[in-house]
């Protein structure tokens, strides 16, 4: 075959393998948003942005089609090409669907601690397991088994940020916008998520400047992260001693390149305890779970809605339901396993259920 011919053949898996993203898309609804009414705080509305209605279950199923789209139109990936990711195990759930989706081989490199529900899932997806010890090593490891199998570590927590259309087309922001459209205040005073490879409050922070809103980001960040210590002093970029955080897909040891701290108007740390508190509270009131990042980002909203209500400002509140509860049956529900870890969450779970007024 000439070399015309063969980047002939190379183009046509190309066109077939971008057609099924896309028609996988085209197929798909948007997530729901959630109005989450308070009756302690008539003047302010709070809602949830479900993205654990997706078809792999978290807000990672964005960034994966996202992955797979840039990397795909880079030619980075051809139709022998081994995909490998680094990925606490949310991600790797949406890449494995994407990847046979293409037909191709994929490895998610994944810290050993990963709860074992998220490891059922990558494998049920097709998704091969490679477990390190350390989880700092996961960039490393990642990396060489790409030179190892002439694969491509596709790197999220590079590419997050570039990946997604930021300006629109549809991206978590617009379509937030566009939900918001018909409510009591629909351009809200703020959006509150939180940062793990820090794409999404990349995305929704750009497009709140492009589209010239008043609202501002706020990004919750569990206490033991070094993200909110960088935003603080522009400095810090890694916690020698790890993440001690145990909320999984957010909260990194290191600054990682897809968090743009500069789009984002306010963070506020977050107790282990209270992100678990505020995630119990939150599961009753809605009769179905949430992860514990859900829960992060409902106790800064709590925060800000006190302030807002204690300096007599009405408005409305956005945040992201990231995933659901399922994944975590067997930690953060389990009263066992946060009482061996020192996790005293009671008390958070009553402020929350009584600031909710369930
Ligand atoms: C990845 C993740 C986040 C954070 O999103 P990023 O866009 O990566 O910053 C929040 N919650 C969960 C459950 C996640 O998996």
């Amino acid at each position: 075959m000439s070399d015309r011919e063969a980047g002939g053949a190379t183009r046509a898996w190309l066109d077939e393998a971008v057609r099924r993203i896309e028609a996988d898309f085209n197929r798909s609804a948007d997530t729901h948003l959630i109005h989450l009414p308070l009756p302690h705080y008539p003047g302010i509305d709070l809602y949830l942005k479900d993205e654990s209605s997706h078809p792999t279950g978290s807000l990672k199923h964005r960034l994966a089609r996202s992955l797979f789209l840039y990397a795909l139109c880079n030619q980075w990936i051809g139709p022998d090409t081994t995909v490998i990711e680094a990925s606490s195990g949310s991600t790797a759930v949406s890449e494995a669907y994407f990847a046979r989706m293409l037909g191709l081989r994929f490895i998610a490199v994944v810290p050993a601690t990963t709860a074992a529900p998220k490891l059922d899932a990558i494998r049920f997806h097709g998704g091969e397991i490679h477990a390190v010890d350390d989880p700092r090593t996961v960039y490393d490891v990642a990396q060489r088994l790409a030179v190892e199998t002439g694969g491509h570590y596709i790197d999220q927590f590079t590419y997050a940020e570039r990946a997604t259309d930021w300006r629109g087309n549809n991206n978590i922001a617009e379509s937030i916008f566009a939900q918001m459209a018909e409510e009591r205040f629909p351009i809200p005073s703020w959006i509150v998520c939180g940062a793990g490879t820090g794409g999404t409050s990349a995305t929704i922070g750009r497009f709140l400047r492009y589209r010239r809103h008043a609202t501002r980001l706020c990004v919750a960040d569990p206490e033991h992260s070094v993200f909110h210590r960088h935003f603080a002093d522009r400095l810090e970029t890694l916690l020698p001693e790890g993440c001690g955080s145990c909320i999984e897909g957010i909260g990194r040891p290191r600054v990682e390149p897809s968090f743009v701290p500069g789009v984002i108007d306010r963070m506020i740390p977050v107790a282990d305890a209270d992100s678990i508190g505020a995630m119990r509270a939150l599961s009753q009131r809605l009769g179905r779970s949430v992860g514990g990042s859900t829960g992060t980002n409902l106790w800064a909203c709590l925060r800000i809605i006190r302030e807002m209500a204690g300096a007599g400002m009405e408005g409305s509140l956005v945040t992201l339901l990231c995933d659901g509860g399922d994944r975590y049956a067997c930690t953060y529900y389990q009263d066992a396993w946060l009482a061996a870890r020192d996790i005293a969450w009671t008390e958070a779970e009553r402020v929350t259920r009584a600031a909710l007024g369930a």
